[in-house]
């Protein structure tokens, strides 16, 4: 069914997957269609931009399937609806490419002007990579990127309202658990093999978390950089 949603535009891309109930929320969907994926592919793969699938964009990583972005922003998009209080951040682990932390800062927008991204990747070519793809959507200055360890979080800029992990971790990063804020989710497929998309969610006291699967997944690992 994923595959089905392939088009010749991004448009066409996105409206396929809202038809498919691949992407269910209006911001999510209107995030998807305000960042054209053309930008955040190899140059070599312009013309495969817009299929349902995911492309590789070296260093033994890729962008995620459109379908699995979609998936994301819809398990995102609620919590930041409901927080009206305060200026709402989040956390892309994992940017490689930057999509998602250009439809996430869109998805920001449409709540909360002000709302702030932040993306990691431990890898420099990656988070040049990120900062290139989202300089071609004007979005340079609005999200912050840094490389650093995806495993710790970026602590300095905790609580996040969401962390989204693009990679599998063997468990769940404490650190990342940590740097959730009181009614915060996050978004991390979780295993070695048999992977499973787990949704985190913080209590809104803070003092505890539930964990949710989702669906069955396979991602690039979530490498160990620093394994002590
Ligand atoms: N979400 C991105 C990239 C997915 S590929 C997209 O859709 O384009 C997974 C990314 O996780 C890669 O860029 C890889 O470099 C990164 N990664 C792997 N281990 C990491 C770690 N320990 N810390 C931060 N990023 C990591």
């Amino acid at each position: 069914m994923a595959w089905q949603c392939s088009s010749r535009s991004n448009a066409g891309l996105v409206e396929n997957l809202r038809r498919a109930k691949l992407v269910q929320n209006v911001v999510a969907e209107t995030a998807m269609k305000l960042v054209d994926r053309a930008n955040f592919v190899l140059d070599k793969d312009r013309e495969r931009a817009y299929e349902d699938s995911p492309q590789s964009i070296g260093f033994d990583a890729t962008i995620s399937a459109p379908h699995m972005h979609a998936m994301a922003l819809d398990l995102i998009v609620p919590v930041l609806q409901a927080r009206q209080d305060r200026l709402v951040k989040v956390l892309d682990v994992g940017s490689g490419s930057g999509y998602l932390a250009a439809a996430l800062h869109h998805a920001v927008q449409q709540q909360q002007q002000g709302g702030k991204v932040f993306a990691i990747d431990y890898l420099e070519p990656l988070t040049e990579m990120t900062k290139r793809n989202l300089a071609k959507e004007g979005l340079q200055e609005a999200v912050a990127v840094d490389t650093r360890d995806g495993w710790k979080g970026w602590a300095e800029h905790a609580p996040f309202d969401a962390i989204h992990v693009g990679a599998a971790a063997s468990m769940l990063p404490d650190p990342l658990v940590q740097q959730l804020a009181p009614g915060g989710v996050m978004v991390i497929p979780v295993g070695v093999f048999d992977q499973e998309l787990l949704l985190v969610t913080k209590s809104q006291d803070g003092s505890s978390h539930t964990t949710k699967s989702i669906t069955g997944v396979r991602y690039v690992p979530l490498i160990p950089v620093d394994p002590e």
